[in-house]
């Protein structure tokens, strides 16, 4: 191991340091834009990583290129077994440790995650209506994923975040009513531009609402700041674009993938369950770190194809574009 850890960097010049890892490809939950109603193949358990190969990759991470972030991802993290064991594991990186949520198990397990390492989660929450959330999850949870957020605060796994897909026709009617709620609970809001990765097929660009206007929606009943985009505090290279409230009540945040790709400061890659390695959610290759690692790779070994990986990251995806090419897999197969 180096004794100072060199920067990982692409081909554009922007340092990686951002590690996404799923956990699993299974979910409690059926998003209209994730999967469909039946689930997808899932993966046989024998195919996911194990912890310890999680955790060997992300000490890997941390220690020769002094990764910042580490976020744990799926399909849905909680359903996977004895999940704070592996946070047990990546709590001694001393990284920022984070994890993305449907939320509807947390208020079961929050405490034993914040105990055993994690730092904070960002709760998946699209509606605020019982019969839309049921409609676009496809499961009738909407109070046990409030009651998840509630957990989360309690459990000090903070700052909590809020991530709701906007889909136009759907849940866009919300999108004040939501921001509404962040600001009574003291939780940022981001606004995500549903992206081409729903397992059927069915996206298309008139169901985007751009980031402009669900910021424009918010900011005629609660002012923002609109010229200042928040600078980042001490936090990695954050997707959303986030503004404050003129009035104090926090802030409010928009992830325009489709209308204005932020992938000029990305710094993340992104680990899928079963061990393949991406530089990018769009990305069309992927790197069988299962495979080496299984063959007895070394530390170098495994080092060298993240490498490897990371010297074909692109400059950006090209949703939107005529010739953008749809990776075949969802957001829960690759990890979200
Ligand atoms: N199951 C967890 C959850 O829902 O928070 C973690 C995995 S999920 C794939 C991660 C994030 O991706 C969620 O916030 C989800 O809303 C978002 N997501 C999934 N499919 C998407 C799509 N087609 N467009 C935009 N965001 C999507
Ligand atoms: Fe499950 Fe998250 Fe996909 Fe919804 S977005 S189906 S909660 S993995």
């Amino acid at each position: 191991m180096p004794s100072v850890p060199d920067a990982l960097v692409d081909p554009f010049g922007r340092r990686v340091e951002d590690l996404r890892l799923s956990v699993t490809d299974r979910c409690n939950f059926r998003c209209t834009y994730c999967m469909p109603a039946e689930g997808l193949d899932w993966l046989p358990r024998s195919d996911l990583l194990t912890y310890e190969e999680l955790a060997r990759i992300a000490r890997i991470c941390v220690e020769r290129w002094a990764f910042s972030g580490i976020r744990i991802t799926g399909g849905e993290p909680t359903v996977r077994a004895q999940l704070p064991r592996l946070f047990e594991m990546l709590a001694p990186l001393g990284v920022d440790l984070a994890m993305t949520t449907n939320g509807v198990r947390l208020a079961k397990i929050a405490g034993d995650l914040a105990a055993a390492g994690l730092r904070r989660v960002n709760v998946s929450l699209d509606s605020l209506k019982p019969d839309v959330f049921e409609r676009l999850t496809r499961r009738p949870e909407l109070d046990n994923t409030l009651a998840g957020i509630d957990a989360a605060l309690a459990a000090g796994l903070g700052p909590v975040k809020i991530n709701c897909v906007v889909m136009r026709g759907v849940n866009d009617d919300e999108v004040v009513d939501l921001a509404a709620f962040g600001r009574e609970i003291g939780v940022g809001v981001r606004f995500i531009e549903f992206m081409p990765l729903d397992a059927d097929g069915g996206w298309n660009l008139d169901q985007v609402v751009p980031a402009r206007e669900i910021l424009e929606r918010i900011d005629a009943v609660f002012p923002l700041d609109l010229d200042a985009r928040e600078a980042r505090a001490g936090e990695h290279v954050e997707p959303a674009a986030r503004f404050s409230y003129r009035d104090g009540g926090g802030d409010v945040g928009v992830i325009a993938s489709v209308t204005e790709p932020f992938c000029g400061n990305c710094d993340r890659v992104r680990l899928t369950a079963e061990g393949k390695f991406r530089t990018c959610l769009f990305a069309l290759e992927e790197f069988d770190l299962r495979a080496i690692i299984r063959a007895d790779a070394t530390d170098d070994e495994i080092a060298t194809m993240i490498a490897r990986a990371v010297g074909t990251k692109w400059a950006g995806h090209r949703i939107a574009r005529v010739d953008f090419v749809r990776p075949t897999r969802s957001m829960s197969q690759i990890g979200g």
